[in-house]
């Protein structure tokens, strides 16, 4: 069994966006060139800011959005040559939204049951009784068979979409902001369930947040992206202790401190996110660095190796591409 289960090599996807009536459409490199591996068992993060290539990275890891550059592999196969329904027995996607991703006219069975039916799944007679155990094992009475989304709360929902992601067995889950929509009190309810889920079926998270305490409490992995691009990727623990990138530096030192009158830190980013359509040059985190150099603005940094980081900044002597 091999033990990488998804791997990206400078994968791209352009988006061409209007720019108005009678002007020529422009380019949005939503993902740019990214390359990552994921091993099996790993919880691998993908933090950055909205807009920053990380939803657009999954739904191309799911096959729902072609790559319009680079390669991505599953279990060793390229992803175009794999149909929608090979793909979902290996990968389920949680959404953040538990209201909307469940059908209101379908009964809690009857939606969980639902990838069992799309995968023409021989046995309908065993559903019933293997729905219930999914149910079982996500926490859900099987008295709330028969209810309704609308009957639930937040938190049954979000286990509801879980559990319809694992009835066929998939072996990578990418949870997109799988708690954002949640109360506080249940969002940590719902990220121990699937720390349990993990060890007891040997699963593999694509963990898409925002929220750094999140990443920090599941991920073994992280990469941070900006722009379409990963600029920092370590282990867990490596990039918290100690971040590289200025941009990675700059999320930390933003999450919110529980230390009463300390207030809203400064997170030192003083420009505002950049217009992807328009990205600066050289490296496109420069007019909101704090540490850039005389040559960020021309020069695009590119991937080095400190200690145990992968990091594209030029504070680390990474080898120069010019701009052409
Ligand atoms: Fe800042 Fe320059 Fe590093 Fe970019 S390459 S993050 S501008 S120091």
């Amino acid at each position: 069994m091999t033990e990488t289960v998804i791997e990206l090599k400078d994968v791209t996807r352009t988006f061409m966006i209007s720019a108005g009536a009678f002007r020529a459409k422009r380019p949005l490199h939503a993902v740019n060139g990214v390359s990552l591996t994921i091993k099996r068992g790993e919880v691998i993060g993908l933090v950055g800011e909205s807009g920053c290539g990380k939803t657009t990275l999954a739904r191309m890891m799911l096959g729902l959005l072609p790559a319009t550059g680079g390669d991505i592999r599953i279990e060793g196969l390229p992803v175009e040559t794999l149909d929608r329904l090979a793909i979902a027995r290996m990968l389920q996607p949680i959404f953040q939204d538990p209201y909307s991703s469940l059908n209101p006219r379908k009964s809690v069975g009857s939606i969980i049951a639902l990838p069992l039916k799309v995968q023409n799944d021989p046995d309908p007679a065993s559903w019933r009784q293997r729905v219930e155990q999914i149910m079982e094992l996500v926490g859900l009475p099987s008295r709330l068979y028969q209810n309704y989304p609308n009957q639930l709360s937040g938190g049954q929902r979000q286990r509801v979409a879980i559990a319809r992601a694992l009835i066929n067995n998939p072996q990578v889950v990418i949870c997109d902001e799988p708690t954002s929509a949640l109360d506080v009190s249940v969002q940590s309810q719902i990220l121990n369930l699937l720390q349990d889920l993990r060890r007891e079926l040997g699963l593999t998270y694509v963990l898409i947040s925002h929220n750094l305490a999140v990443v920090e409490h599941i991920a073994t992995r992280v990469a941070v992206m900006y722009l379409g691009r990963v600029v920092e990727e370590a282990e867990t623990e490596t990039l918290f202790a100690n971040p590289r990138h200025p941009y990675t530096q700059a999320l930390l030192t933003s999450v919110l401190t529980p230390e009463p009158g300390l207030g809203v830190p400064d997170t030192h980013l003083g420009a505002t996110f950049p217009n992807p359509v328009d990205p600066p040059s050289g490296c496109t985190f420069h007019p909101r660095c704090a540490q850039a150099l005389a040559h960020c603005p021309r020069v695009i940094p590119t991937m080095t190796h400190v200690g145990e980081t992968w990091v594209e900044c030029h504070l680390y002597n990474g080898s120069l591409r010019k701009v052409s």
